[in-house]
């Protein structure tokens, strides 16, 4: 059975993260019976948010398959208007009950945005947009006190749980009404690994790390 709280669904993206990360994926989902099975009809427990970069590829770090995630990726993970329709569309339509802002360290959005900040210039064309979606963030940090550029994509992936839930009463509704939680991850690029940076609705916690389960050992 999918999760359907958002507890379950947090620890199933966790379980799935800790696959990828000690090198023992299942790849679920990914097979032509479940390729048929969901043709008619998609239930994704999770809409994630997250970051484009190449390295960030969802279904491969969350050891997900077809139907699993509803994926909105967009450089600096920003929250745009055709963003927070998609995220609607999810938790409303499809009921998803968890949604993930996914960024991660070294984030090249994030650096953009701290260089245009820092010499007082914007990039030509549309990539101006994306350094003006995350530069409040840039601001944000350094009212923290935050200065180390992952600590800036931190504070970045917290700033864009609160811009969803700011800027779209249809998913703050969702959350309060408890049928829905937003959380936000931070993602290694080295490691492979997330962990919890933000969260909103219903108590959602990460999973610890299993040490070797043993089970693992005997299927092998
Ligand atoms: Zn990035």
């Amino acid at each position: 059975m999918p999760p359907t709280t958002p507890e379950q669904a947090l620890a199933e993206l966790y379980a799935g993260n800790r696959r990828f990360v000690t090198g023992a994926p299942h790849h679920p989902n990914q097979d032509a019976g479940h390729r048929a099975a969901v043709a008619d009809g998609q239930h994704p427990f999770a809409v994630l948010v997250g970051c484009s970069d190449s390295r960030l590829a969802a279904e491969i770090i969350f050891d997900r398959g077809l139907g699993d995630l509803f994926v909105v990726r967009t450089a600096g993970h920003t929250a745009g208007p055709e963003v927070l329709g998609s995220v609607e569309y999810a938790v409303t339509v499809l009921g998803t009950p968890l949604v993930v802002v996914l960024g991660h360290d070294s984030c090249g959005a994030v650096q953009a945005a701290r260089e245009a900040v820092r010499t007082g210039t914007s990039p030509s064309g549309h990539l101006g947009a994306v350094v003006d979606a995350v530069a409040p963030s840039l601001l944000r940090a350094a009212r923290e006190g935050v200065e180390d550029l992952d600590g800036i994509v931190d504070v970045h992936i917290a700033q864009t749980v609160e811009a969803l839930l700011a800027r779209s009463t249809v998913l703050a509704g969702e959350v309060a009404a408890g049928r829905c939680a937003v959380v936000g991850l931070s993602y290694r690029l080295s490691a492979g690994e997330v962990r919890t940076v933000a969260q909103a609705g219903s108590p959602v916690t990460p999973v610890p790390a299993p040490a070797a389960p043993a089970d693992s050992a005997l299927a092998g």
